[in-house]
C-alpha cells in the first residue's frame, strides 16, 4: 500500500485510484486518557467522477480532502456520501459545495441537534474552566480504570490546531435515500448498504464489491463499541453479515488505522466478548466496579482507547440495573 502523507491525514491507497483517509493515531482528542484516540477518517475513490466518503468535522480537514481529490481526478469529487449522522463525519460537507451529497433519511434525527453543538464545542475546547468541571466529573466514572498518575482529560492534547470549528456550518446531505443504492463511478460498482441502528440512529456502509474494499463509518472503529444490549445484538449481527458474507479485504473504519481482515476479526471477538461476559457475569445485586473486574476486557485494547469498553459496560449495566428495577 503506498502513502501519502499530509497535514491532517495520511492518505493511504488500499486499492487502485481508492484510498483511505486516515487521521493521525495519537491521542489527541475530545478524552485523553483514552475514549477515543484518532480523530475520524474518510474513504475516497479517486475514479471517474469520484467519491467521497465521510468528510471530517473541521474545514481544514475537508479542504485536504477535497484538494487531494482534486488533484488525483483533474476535478473537485462528484459525489458525497455520509455513513452516519454523528459530527464528526459529516460537518465537513459544506466544503463539498457543487457536490451530490446522498445519506439515509434516517441519519437526519442524528444531525438535528446540531447547530447548537458547534458553539457549545467551541466553548469545551476555549474555556479552561469548563474543561476542569468536565474532567472532574468525567474522570470520577472512571476511577480505577485510568493508568496511574494519568489524570482523566476531555480536550485535545494539541490545542486549537486540530480543533479549529472556525467558519463551521453543520450541512446535512441533501439527497436523502432509505433503501440500498448504488453508485457507479465509469466501471467502478459503489453500494450504499443501510444497516439501521447500529452505531447511530442510522449507519450506511460503502461496499465496492469488485475490490473488495469498505467504508464502513463507525461499524468499524478502534473507539466504537455499543451502548445498549439491542445495539450490541444488532450490531454482531452486522458484523457477521460484513465478515462473513461480504468478505472484505480492506476495511476503512471511521476511526483508526486500515484493517484487514484479522483486526476485523478482533473486534467481533471483542464484542462477543463485551457481550458474553456481561451475560455471565451479570446479577441484579452484583456491584458496577465488582461486575468490571470480572468482566475485564483488557486483553482487548491493544491499539484500542483503553477506556471505552469500560464506558460500554457501564452503560449494558445501567441499562440492565434500571430494567430489573421497573420489574420489581
Ligand atoms: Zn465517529
Amino acid at each position: 500500500m503506498t502513502e501519502e502523507k499530509r497535514t491532517h491525514f495520511r492518505f493511504v491507497e488500499v486499492a487502485d485510484h481508492i484510498y483511505a483517509a486516515i487521521s493521525p493515531a495519537e491521542p489527541l482528542d475530545i478524552t485523553d486518557a483514552g475514549l477515543m484516540d484518532n480523530f475520524s477518517n474518510a474513504g475516497l475513490v479517486l475514479r471517474d467522477g469520484g467519491l467521497v466518503c465521510d468528510t471530517c468535522f473541521t474545514l481544514p480537514q475537508a479542504e485536504e480532502l477535497k484538494a487531494f481529490c482534486t488533484e488525483k481526478l483533474g476535478h473537485p469529487p462528484e459525489t458525497v456520501v455520509n455513513t452516519h449522522g454523528h459530527w464528526d463525519h459529516y460537518w465537513g460537507n459544506q466544503v463539498f459545495a457543487g457536490a451530490r451529497v446522498l445519506g439515509h433519511r434516517e441519519m437526519m434525527k442524528d444531525c438535528a441537534g446540531d447547530k447548537n453543538k458547534v458553539s457549545v464545542f467551541k466553548l469545551l475546547h476555549g474555556s479552561k474552566l469548563v474543561q476542569g468541571l468536565l474532567n472532574r466529573v468525567m474522570g470520577g466514572q472512571f476511577k480505577g480504570w485510568l493508568p496511574a498518575g494519568q489524570p482523566f482529560r476531555m480536550v485535545v492534547r494539541q490545542g486549537e490546531k486540530d480543533f479549529d470549528l472556525t467558519g463551521v456550518t453543520p450541512t446535512p446531505p441533501a439527497e436523502l435515500f432509505e433503501e440500498k443504492t448504488v453508485l457507479q463511478l465509469g466501471d467502478t460498482r459503489a453500494e450504499l448498504i443501510p444497516l439501521g441502528a447500529v452505531h447511530s440512529s442510522s449507519d450506511t456502509i460503502v461496499w465496492l464489491p469488485a475490490e473488495r474494499v469498505l467504508f464502513a463509518g463507525d461499524i468499524f472503529a478502534d473507539c466504537s463499541l455499543p451502548m445498549s444490549m439491542a445495539a450490541a445484538r444488532r450490531w454482531l449481527e452486522v458484523l457477521d453479515y460484513i465478515l462473513d458474507e461480504l468478505r472484505p479485504i480492506a476495511i476503512v473504519p471511521g476511526h483508526g488505522e486500515v484493517y484487514d481482515a484479522a483486526r476485523a476479526e478482533s473486534q467481533r471477538a471483542y464484542f462477543r466478548a463485551l457481550v458474553d461476559r456481561f451475560e455471565q457475569y451479570y446479577t441484579d445485586t452484583i456491584p458496577e466496579q465488582q461486575l468490571l473486574e470480572k468482566m475485564n476486557l483488557g486483553e482487548f485494547i491493544d491499539q484500542r482507547p483503553r477506556l471505552a469498553w469500560v464506558m460500554a459496560a457501564k452503560a449494558l449495566f445501567k441499562e440492565r440495573r434500571a430494567a430489573a428495577k421497573a420489574n420489581g
